[in-house]
């Protein structure tokens, strides 16, 4: 007896093929990989893209079109319902000096070190040919997640260390601590040395994978977003942190917590090493809210202090 057409092998994988065809929207019927028609898109402007200036100029230009935004909060949106709900120190008004402070600083740090480091790199470094190939969605996933977990590391001593060492913190890490209220600007208040050392870290942490460019321009964007979340000063309900039901992602609470106690939450990105290392502090949520959890860590520590 003859099997009907459409269910032997031929007819239900025809008939698969008619479906997965007819449901993905059109701009996603292709047999190539995402992240080759991402890659491609390259093609024409690959002596601009393969010049060293190009990561500098991305992911200088990336952050401050990330920052506006919420500097724009700070000046026009402090006497909305949404503002007060999610701003954490409330009580610390953002101020057109802080902002001008702030942004004069990040020029002349962009001008006098991020701009003739530039250049330095565009004279030395042979331009490499870009790849012909994108990576895959693996290789591109556990590079960048590799490269976050070596970088919190490798801050995680350098900032304890210029914390407990007070030459180190009187003379380069108390510039960024100017300010125990963070807001967007903050982020890279830096003393030079600060933004040298940890510039050249987040650069060269790829450079361990051999990762590919895209990797690279990629992870650059993410460490950028997320060192400038953790100093916006607002716990939005929409935030990696408030989505990661394991607690150990940083965020913008447990940095601003840095700021308010600054022998406390020395990781960037994830908190592991602090809870390891007994320099893991509760947050602070938005609208100034103390959880039970921080409201015991400050008695735990008033009572340390009596016992002194
Ligand atoms: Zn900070
Ligand atoms: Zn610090």
């Amino acid at each position: 007896m003859e099997i009907p057409k459409i269910l032997n092998a031929t007819g239900f994988s025809n008939a698969t093929k008619i479906v997965t065809e007819y449901l993905t929207p059109s701009f996603l019927r292709t047999e190539r990989p995402l992240l080759q028609i991402i890659w491609d898109l390259r093609l024409g402007y690959e002596p601009y893209l393969a010049s060293p200036l190009f990561p500098v100029f991305l992911s200088v230009i990336f952050y401050f079109a990330l920052c506006l935004p919420f500097m724009l909060f700070d000046i026009f949106c402090k006497k909305q319902v949404w503002y007060r709900k999610y701003k954490i120190q409330i009580d610390k008004e953002v101020t057109k000096e802080h902002i001008y402070d702030t942004l004069n600083l990040t020029f002349w740090n962009h001008v006098l070190f991020v701009m003739p480091g530039a250049v330095a790199q565009w004279i030395w470094t042979p331009v490499t040919p870009l790849p012909d190939e994108a990576p895959s969605m693996f290789e591109f996933c556990w590079h960048q997640l590799a490269a976050l977990v070596v970088f919190d590391l490798q801050y995680y001593v350098w900032h304890m260390s210029h914390h407990k060492i007070r030459f180190l913190y009187k003379h380069i890490h108390a510039v960024h601590h100017r300010y125990s209220s963070p807001f967007v600007w903050v982020t890279q208040y830096l003393h030079p040395w600060e933004l040298v050392t940890v510039g050249f870290l987040t650069t060269t942490n790829t450079w361990f994978f051999n990762s590919h460019p895209l990797t690279v321009w990629s992870y650059m964007l993410v460490s950028i977003i997320v060192s400038v979340e953790a100093h916006i000063g607002f716990d939005f309900p929409f935030l990696l942190h408030n989505l990661d039901p394991t607690g150990n992602i940083g965020g913008s609470p447990k940095h601003d917590m840095h700021h308010q106690k600054p022998l406390t939450n020395y990781q960037p990105f994830f908190n592991h090493w602090d809870k390891m290392f007994g320099s893991y502090c509760p947050p602070m949520s938005g609208g100034g809210i103390k959880s039970q959890a921080l409201l015991d860590y400050e008695k735990r520590a008033k009572q340390c202090k009596k016992n002194i």
